[in-house]
């Protein structure tokens, strides 16, 4: 599974770091992707800074 995040949208305050540090890592106020596929393992997590973005910045990218 892929996950994006939109830098339009992304204001870096981190809470996707917090969520899944193993899958975001905020630089210079924009949130980047970390890993190209996320594992089963950590969806659970993805799942959680997508709810818990302020701005809608983060999906899934359907295949
Ligand atoms: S939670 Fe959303 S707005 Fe905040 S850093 Fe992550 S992607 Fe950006």
């Amino acid at each position: 599974m892929r996950v994006r995040v939109d830098p339009d949208r992304c204001e870096g305050n981190l809470r996707c770091q917090n969520a899944a540090p193993e899958v975001f890592e905020v630089r210079d106020d924009l949130s980047h992707v970390l890993l190209d596929d996320v594992p089963e393992a950590l969806r659970h997590k993805v799942e959680r800074a997508i709810r818990l973005c302020p701005r809608q910045a983060i999906d899934w990218l359907r295949a």
